[in-house]
């Protein structure tokens, strides 16, 4: 039998940039209890999931009890919060454990959101509660079903101990997964230290682990960092894509691999709203579901000035350089972009640019005008070109001949409705059935989560007698605000 004994934790970050690692210890949780744990994940990274059922275990999931070769030190990083400029950030109520190769060879992260107070903490008390904790498993892992580039959620502990918010809350460790923690704040904080061999260091690092063909490359930090802006560009298109508002956009919560990272205040889009903003601080709308794109290439510009010393001697050329490889991030974005809503109306790819363009602008304006579900009305097409009407006109029906002209554009192009079926997910995580999920798990009943989490986790195929999974908020659900750091 495998035992997690025999996966052996590397400490690569701590050996390579220890000014960026401050080595750290969990705090002890006074009654530890496993509340979900991810067996196929857990698989995936080579442990047992019944070896981490048992004490030890889930004494290693808190960070209480060091696997061999764990080193856990809280990352330090810098980070433009809603644009302003925080020289020293870091994992305030997080731990990075180490890492593990998977058993596909991967190297994976391993770490802690929730295990106490760091030398990062500020004023924070270092931990997380429980409801947050279990909506990052779910967001997480419906992403990952969805093909998104995402950091994933191996196990929710429950730590026994009560932590103060607006109300007094259980406590909670989440185990999070991701193939590095190297953010864009990462290097806003190496490159603070005015330590151009640590910035240098890093960026080795980020290029052996993520990008290791930009090593060859006759400017490998240039090709690092196009690299990553594709990356980011691509993401950001699949969030666009699937109607995901991550809700706080800062550099500290960018990765360099081009994962999701910090399911804090994020939402699903119900009614189709380019101005979507649901997190309570977000005044201005500079994360709004619109604006994503845009955050996302600001950012990169952020980073491109981190890696200018690295891009050329002469600091003209390197400016020219970053500004050359930042205006990447358009064209791929847009392709990206224009890809994948092809794909979700299920047109085939010799439907000319401006008709293509011209459809979809008249359907998103019919959308917003109708308060259409974004979800349900890409799924409600494919059951409309495949001749079941009925869920397209309930939520067209008052649009009436606006939607009938437009739905009789769009089907003498011959949209691909299987296609369609592939492309648009029937099963996201709603936040009605989110929230009804949490409260239902604050009761000890872990059973909504447990079928919303299964639901989610294959979004493509419907299923019969998960209906209420397919559908939209109710009328009485209103506004949804969520919220950061909880
Ligand atoms: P976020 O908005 O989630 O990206 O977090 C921003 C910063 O706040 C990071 O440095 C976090 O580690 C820190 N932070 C969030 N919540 C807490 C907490 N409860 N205790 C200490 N630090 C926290
Ligand atoms: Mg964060
Ligand atoms: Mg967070």
């Amino acid at each position: 039998a495998t035992t997690q004994a025999e996966v052996t934790f590397g400490n690569r970050f701590a050996r390579e940039l220890p000014e960026l690692a401050r080595p750290w210890e969990a705090e002890p949780a006074p009654a530890p209890r496993l509340v979900l744990l991810n067996d196929d994940l857990a698989v995936e990274l080579g442990f047992d999931p019944n070896v981490l059922r048992g004490d030890e275990g889930v004494a290693m999931l808190l960070g209480t009890r060091l696997p061999e070769g764990a080193t856990p030190v809280a990352q330090a990083y810098a980070g433009h919060q809603f644009g302003q400029y925080s020289p020293r950030l870091g994992d305030g109520r997080a731990l990075l454990l180490g890492e593990v190769t998977d058993t596909r060879g991967r190297v994976r992260d391993i770490h802690l959101k929730g295990s106490g107070r760091t030398a990062f903490a500020r004023g924070g008390d270092g931990r997380a509660v429980l409801g947050p904790m279990l909506r990052e498993f779910i967001v997480s892992e419906a992403m990952h079903a969805l093909d998104i580039p995402t950091t994933r959620s191996l196990s929710v502990v429950a730590t026994g101990r009560m932590v103060q918010r607006d109300d007094v809350l259980p406590g909670a460790v989440l185990t999070r997964v991701a193939s590095s923690h190297l953010r864009v704040g990462s290097f806003q904080f190496a490159r603070a230290t005015g330590d151009l061999d640590l910035l240098r260091r890093l960026a080795d690092h980020a290029i052996a682990r993520h990008y290791p063909a930009a090593a060859e490359a006759a400017n490998p930090y240039l090709a690092f960092f196009e690299r990553v802006v594709s990356a980011q560009a691509k993401l950001s298109a699949q969030w666009m894509l699937v109607g995901f508002v991550h809700g706080v956009m800062n550099t500290d919560n960018m990765t360099i691999s081009g994962e999701t990272i910090d399911y804090g205040p994020c939402a699903f889009l119900d009614a189709f709203d380019p101005d979507a903003v649901f997190s309570s601080i977000d005044i201005q709308g500079r994360y709004s579901f619109r604006n994503q794109p845009h955050a996302a290439g600001w950012n990169l510009a952020r980073f491109a000035e981190t890696l200018l010393p690295l891009f050329a001697d002469d600091e003209d050329e390197a400016v020219a350089l970053a500004e050359q490889a930042v205006s990447g991030f358009g064209p791929v974005y847009q392709g990206a972009w224009v890809a994948g809503m092809r794909s979700k109306l299920g047109l085939p790819g010799d439907v000319a640019p401006d008709t293509f363009e011209r459809l979809l602008g008249e359907l998103l304006a019919l959308m917003q005008r109708s308060g259409a579900d974004y979800t349900s009305t890409f799924r409600a097409l494919g059951s409309y070109a495949r001749g079941d009407r009925g869920p397209a006109l309930e939520i067209f029906g008052e649009a009436g001949p606006a939607f009938r002209t437009w739905v009789q554009a769009w089907l003498g192009l011959s949209p691909n409705a299987s296609a369609m079926d592939a492309a648009n997910p029937v099963y996201i995580p709603r936040n009605h059935l989110v929230e009804e999920a949490l409260e239902a798990a604050l009761d000890d009943d872990l059973e909504p989560t447990r079928r919303l989490l299964a639901a989610v986790t294959a979004p493509f195929d419907e299923r019969p007698g998960l209906e209420r999974y397919a559908t939209g908020a109710p009328p009485d659900f209103g506004a949804y605000v969520t919220f950061c750091g909880t």
